[in-house]
């Protein structure tokens, strides 16, 4: 186990192409980082100056106490699985394993002892350690690249990608398996991903990356109940945020979109912000149906959508143009044209600055 330190890092490419602008993170020992983020954004990089891959153009890459930028990825103690597995199809699973044991000059007995509890912590049979990798699943070719991975026992384990190749059921069981087996052998851990919900369930913290630049790092919750900018609030979170162009009332109290609907701002509410133009974020599940009591708004629904567990409702504020998704427990008998009563609660209303897209306080 390890610390992973980050000060100050930023890569440029040879093309001139500058891919990460500057990035500071201290992740702690036993910690898993999930880096996520739209394609491009620059997650691989990062994991890939982690891993001694990609030089550092700048900054400084810790490992425990070293400094590891002029290290050989052999030399940083770090174990890679990446998202095609990149097994040697000519080799068996259990020489799949045993490889880079081998090639760290480590005798026989280790080697065997090293792979045989790796396979029977991820569930190996030894007749599937005989077997070649094209005559294995999918999701048993990411479990004997884990294996590859656990029996070096690392200081760090960095993963890039290495659900991405599964089916949607196999990705959903794999994804709990690598956070089971974080948790038990605790080894820091700094996980890639563009899938969000991958990333809120197995992620310590998130790092959001966008366009090379760090928009948030903290908790999935933090994420979830405070994002920083408009970027991680459509990004964190199913169905995303619905977005409004709002206007905050002369005394701060309510927040109005399309001057059609007057939403409480709570307690004192937003006096410093009286009379501003603002975007206005509403999560899908924090709107909710009102009854017919006073203080909800009519949403004129537009379309239904049933998922068995929850209804989402499309539609929008009276004569406001922007489109609204409600979501609502369980099976609801809505049709088109009828108009909710609707209701949101103060504190699940998110303001950000039209200009610069950072959230309000
Ligand atoms: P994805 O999810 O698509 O894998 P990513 O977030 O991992 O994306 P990176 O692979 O880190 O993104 O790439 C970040 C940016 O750097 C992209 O714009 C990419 O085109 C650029 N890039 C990557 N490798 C090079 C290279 N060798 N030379 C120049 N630019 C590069």
């Amino acid at each position: 186990m390890a610390r992973v330190i980050l000060e100050d890092v930023r890569k440029t490419y040879p093309n001139g192409f500058k891919a990460i602008h500057g990035v500071d993170v201290a992740i702690e020992e036993g910690e898993f980082l999930v880096l996520v983020g739209p394609s491009g954004c620059g997650k691989s990089t990062l994991l890939r100056m982690i891993a001694g891959l990609e030089s550092v153009t700048e900054g400084s890459v810790s490992i425990g106490e070293r400094r590891v930028n002029d290290l050989e990825p052999s030399e940083r103690d770090i174990a890679m699985v990446f998202q095609n597995y990149a097994l040697y199809p000519h080799m068996s699973v259990y020489k799949n394993m045993a490889y880079g044991l081998k090639i760290m000059g480590l005798p026989k007995e280790e080697i065997n002892q090293r792979v045989k509890k790796a396979a029977e912590i991820l569930e190996l049979t030894e007749e599937q350690l005989t077997r070649k990798p094209k005559q294995l699943s999918g999701g048993q070719r990411q479990r004997v690249a884990m294996g590859r991975a656990i029996v070096r026992e690392p200081s760090v384990f960095l993963f890039d990608e290495p659900l991405s190749n599964l089916d949607a059921k196999l990705r959903v069981q794999m994804r709990l398996e690598i956070k089971q087996l974080q948790s038990e052998l605790g080894i820091t851990s700094v996980y890639v991903t563009h899938d969000q919900v991958e990333a809120m369930t197995l992620g310590h913290r998130l790092m959001v990356l966008n366009a090379g630049n760090v928009e948030q790092l903290g908790t999935p919750i933090e994420l979830y109940q405070r994002p920083a900018s408009l970027f991680v609030a459509g990004f964190i979170g199913s169905p995303s945020m619905n977005f409004a162009d709002a206007k905050i009332d002369a005394e701060g109290k309510n927040v109005t979109i399309s001057g059609q609907a007057a939403l409480p701002l709570g307690d004192g509410g937003m006096p410093k912000h009286a009379g501003k133009d603002v975007t206005l974020g509403i999560r899908p599940e924090h709107l909710e149906l009102a009854g017919d009591e006073a203080g909800s708004v009519p949403l004129i629904a537009s379309m239904i959508e049933h998922l068995g567990a929850d209804t989402l409702i499309h539609g929008h504020f009276g004569e406001s143009k922007s489109n609204l998704t409600v979501r609502i427990e369980g099976i609801q008998y809505v049709n088109p044209g009828d108009a909710l009563p609707i209701r949101v609660s103060p504190d699940h209303l998110h303001l950000f600055d039209p200009a610069t897209e950072k959230r309000l306080e």
